[in-house]
């Protein structure tokens, strides 16, 4: 993304009452997430490849914070719980499926936990992104979410649904359906409340 749709993306956010950073790499952004997330106060992961790869829930347990992270459930039980507790959660911390320079942030989720979190829960959200999740408008975001991010994520996850054999989304009524739920944040009441990092490098589906 050159320069200049970066700053027409971050003025079209500002004017929504987001707030963009970019960083050249996701040690910058794992620097800075652990520079302005308080030591003392609790956090609320969604699942995100990208966050995996920071490693940033290891490096916040590892100096004392409460994490509240699916993934270090030890049983299906363990996870819903943790799913649970991070709807309100101090902070949150996500990926994104896609972000759009005309300012929208588009997620899909197979239960929802995500984008409740992030649409009304913790009062401060972080989401990080790599170059690779923007989308000029929705309508491609939606195109990218259904056809890349699907079918990759429901693989990992162990869902079958017809868009991993085909590789492309039929819009299935199938029980194995992993986007279950679409969410397409448009602007936020409260200024600032979420911060999108977006991070010159591929990251994530
Ligand atoms: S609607 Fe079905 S085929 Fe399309 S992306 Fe979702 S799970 Fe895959």
């Amino acid at each position: 993304m050159n320069e200049e749709k970066f700053y027409k993306l971050k003025e079209n956010f500002k004017n929504r009452n987001i707030e963009v950073n970019w960083f050249e790499t996701l040690g910058e952004v794992k620097s800075y997430i652990l520079n302005i997330v308080p030591v003392d106060c609790n956090i609320g992961i969604g699942h995100s490849a990208t966050l995996q790869k920071m490693g940033i829930t290891n490096s916040l347990l590892g100096r004392g914070n409460i994490v509240y992270d699916k993934e270090i459930g030890k049983n299906r039980e363990e996870s819903k719980i943790l799913k649970k507790k991070a709807l309100l959660a101090e902070w949150y911390i996500s990926g994104s499926n896609a972000v759009t320079v005309d300012g929208r942030i588009i997620n899909v989720d197979h239960s929802g936990n995500r984008v409740a979190a992030i649409s009304y829960g913790p009062d401060n959200v972080i989401i990080v992104v790599g170059i690779n999740k923007i989308t000029d408008t929705v309508e491609e975001g939606i195109k990218r979410v259904k056809n890349i991010a699907c079918p990759l994520n429901a693989k990992r996850a162990g869902y079958n649904p017809p868009c991993v054999e085909l590789n492309k989304c039929i819009d299935c009524a199938s029980k194995e359906r992993v986007c279950n739920i679409l969410s397409i944040i448009e602007g936020q009441s409260e200024e600032n409340r979420i911060k999108l990092c977006i991070v010159n490098e591929m990251c994530g589906f």
